[in-house]
């Protein structure tokens, strides 16, 4: 087979995620190619035609550990063995309980109960409607409402639209949505003169705090992405927001839901994101965390809602109204579950999170160049996310950018204007200068 052969086949059969499908046939600066992919073998990714890519974003922020791991294979394999799926309602089994536990006890104990689905956007509504749900069973019926930070990105399901606000995602479908209210972002760069990202959170936190003042009666919880926007354009924050944040919520009794779908599992140096904001007498909690995206090393869909005793609690009663009634057919299906246990065996036994500590700070030195580059402005890191903008008024900055990536054999998809790397956790010293070459070399080809 050759690239072409399977090339045209996709384009009339698949109608590929996020994408205007006419601009993959499109000539011109505003083409955006399709590539097929024959195979993968750690970072790198191969079409048909011989041709290699290394995948600088982790496959849409999923592969933790490369393409075809050999580890989660055996996992997979053995798993197969045993029992692909069997319904959760009314039985149980061997992943899904070692899992639950596991995440469990990488939560310090402090949420204890693990409710499965398939994707991210299904976890972002099972958080809310867990939330709403829990308020309602103690009689708090008036908390209906969300709330959302500026630029917040949870999903793209009916629902969890009402808790994005990224207006590509959002404006299309407004009229179905119900939408959540917003307060600003702590985005540290909306820093005035003199401002340190702590000053720019502790304002965006008073913004928080007025807003709970007037409204916290009818609000159920806020939903944030600890320390990173991702999907927003890699808006990154200081942890004293989110401190601030958890002690306004208990205050003004209102839910915080922790999204770490993209910032959870290590990609930020903790294996939760929330974890940077607790301090040796202040321990942090949210009330849920919602995880997917790299949980199950890329594999698998599967996502996980973590949640306290207290939500827990609430529920359990004789009245089956009182349940949360909500299921999804593959809930915590056995082989995404496996993969997800082979995933965190990886974590211990290589000591990933020590690993990327290293890989971190190579990472940003291939990337420093760029902070004499006049076009670049605001380059930033947070773990294993390298984030810069550019000064560019072209409309296929974009597009541009990521074909003169793949001809540096990079696999590079900037949003917007803002371009980042989120590699897998096993990019080597030569993948890291092969990026560093390619990002550099895309850029200014972009840019002509
Ligand atoms: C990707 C993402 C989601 C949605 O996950 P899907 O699996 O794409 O539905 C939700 N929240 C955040 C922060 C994400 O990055």
């Amino acid at each position: 087979m050759r690239n072409s052969d399977l090339l045209q086949r996709s384009l009339k059969a698949v109608w590929h995620p996020c994408t205007q499908m006419k601009q993959h046939t499109d000539q011109g600066a505003g083409a955006l190619p399709l590539i097929p992919i024959s195979h993968g073998k750690g970072v790198w990714l191969h079409d048909f035609d011989g041709k290699r890519y290394l995948d600088g974003i982790s496959s849409w922020w999923v592969n933790l550990f490369g393409h075809c791991n050999p580890r989660i294979n055996a996992a997979l394999r053995d798993q197969l063995e045993q029992l692909e799926h069997v319904i959760l309602a009314g039985c149980t089994h061997r992943p899904v309980v070692e899992l639950s536990e596991r995440l469990s006890a990488l939560t310090g104990g402090a949420l204890g109960h693990c409710f499965y689905a398939s994707d991210g956007a299904s976890a972002t509504e099972i958080a809310l409607k867990m939330s709403f749900h829990s308020w309602r069973n103690r009689g708090r019926e008036k908390k209906q409402d969300f709330l959302c930070l500026e630029g917040s990105y949870h999903g793209e399901t009916v629902g969890a639209l009402a808790v994005t606000d990224v207006a590509i995602f959002r404006d299309a479908y407004a009229p179905l949505i119900r939408p959540a209210a917003t307060v600003p972002t702590p985005d540290a760069r909306r820093a005035r003169d003199g401002e340190t990202p702590a000053d720019v959170a502790r304002r965006a936190a008073a913004a928080l705090e007025q807003h709970l003042e007037r409204h916290h009666e009818s609000i159920a919880a806020l939903i944030v992405e600890p320390l990173i926007q991702c999907a927003g354009g890699m808006a990154m924050y200081d942890p004293e927001y989110l401190r601030l944040a958890r002690a306004l919520c208990d205050r003004y009794e209102v839910h915080l839901i922790c999204d770490e779908i993209a910032v959870g599992c290590g990609r930020t140096g903790t294996f939760f994101a929330h974890e940077q904001a607790a301090s040796e007498n202040h321990p942090f909690k949210p009330d849920f965390l919602c995880l997917s995206k790299g949980i199950s090393g890329g594999y698998l869909p599967l996502s996980i809602v973590l949640t306290t005793d207290a939500v827990y609690e609430a529920f359990y009663d004789d009245a089956t109204a009182r349940g949360f009634l909500h299921s999804h057919s593959y809930t915590g299906n056995a082989l995404a579950c496996r993969a997800a246990l082979a995933t965190l065996d990886i974590f211990d036994s290589d000591q990933v999170l020590e690993g990327n500590k290293g890989r971190a700070t190579k990472l940003a030195a291939a990337l420093r160049p760029l902070n004499e580059d006049p076009n670049v402005r605001h380059l930033r890191q947070r773990g294993m996310i390298l984030a810069f903008d550019v000064n560019t008024d072209d409309p296929h900055f974009s597009r541009r950018f990521y074909r003169a990536a793949l001809e540096r054999e990079a696999l590079v998809r900037p949003i917007g204007n803002t371009v980042y790397l989120m590699p897998p956790y096993i990019v080597g010293d030569e993948d890291i200068a092969h990026l560093g070459q390619a990002v550099t070399g895309a850029l200014a080809a972009a840019l002509v």
